[in-house]
């Protein structure tokens, strides 16, 4: 049976010698820019000497991309602050950040990035973490993604799905654990049955092994949310979630954990 033939040291040279570099194959031509009509200079293959050449400058060819990047994420914000509008209640609407009681804190909120560290909000009513959620949601939204709110309307929202059958149940959660942003707003204001603290649970244990952040606000002390749910479930949610996210605390002064 016949092997490979090995190349000789010799074959190689040759080969090398026959790979003349592409530049010596190419033709300079000397062009006038159509959009800026400056002189530039392009090189083609000789086999392309003669044809028609497209004759925009790199400057230009470079412009013309990042206007078309520009107009993509103008579209992208513009169809985010539209979708922000539908989800967002009117009442936090029309936020102005300047009026914000805690103006400093807002503004670190804002300063999030997206990232599998999310945020956990403290702080007593009108304190504005939820106004300030809500704007950096819009800067989420603005940047194309997706995210769910979840407040205390939600575990009458999901008894009512949970009686409609599993698999309503199923994909009322798994929607919750898949969109890029989830947004507890303080879920915990009302005692929550057990069948939804368990859809909860599932729910932020998924997102935490799966890197997807949550963004929460309380206004409750750990203590106080364990009185809320059943048995020690209050505390472990609460850690699992400081696990997942960093605290900022609404109010002046060292912000306390
Ligand atoms: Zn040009």
């Amino acid at each position: 049976m016949a092997g490979f033939t090995k190349e000789t040291p010799q074959d190689l040279a040759n080969s090398a010698q026959r790979q003349t570099p592409a530049s010596a194959w190419r033709i300079r031509m000397k062009l006038f820019c159509t959009q800026c009509s400056k002189k530039f200079e392009r090189e083609v293959p000789p086999e392309c000497e003669g044809l028609p050449v497209f004759k925009v400058c790199q400057t230009c060819i470079n412009a013309n991309a990042a206007e078309r990047q520009a107009e993509t994420v103008k579209r992208l914000a513009a169809s985010g602050v539209a979708r922000w509008l539908e989800y967002c209640p009117p009442a936090f609407q029309d936020t102005d950040l300047a009026k914000l009681p805690f103006r400093k804190v807002s503004e670190q909120v804002l300063a999030w990035e997206y990232q599998k560290r999310g945020l956990l909000l403290y702080g007593k009513t009108r304190s504005g973490k939820t106004r300030t959620a809500w704007l950096l949601i819009k800067k989420q939204f603005e940047a194309g993604r997706t995210a769910r709110v979840m407040d205390s309307m939600s575990g009458f929202e999901y008894a009512a799905i949970f009686g409609a059958g599993g698999a309503a149940a199923l994909e009322w959660v798994q929607a919750r654990c898949r969109c890029s942003l989830l947004f507890l707003d303080d879920v915990f204001k009302v005692k929550l049955t057990e069948s939804f603290e368990a859809a909860m649970f599932a729910i932020v244990d998924h997102r935490l092994n799966y890197n997807l952040p949550v963004i929460a606000t309380l206004n409750d002390t750990g203590s106080t949310l364990s009185a809320r749910m059943t048995g020690d479930r209050g505390e472990a949610f609460i850690a699992r979630l400081r696990e997942m996210s960093d605290t900022i605390h609404f109010k002046c002064g060292q912000p306390k954990i």
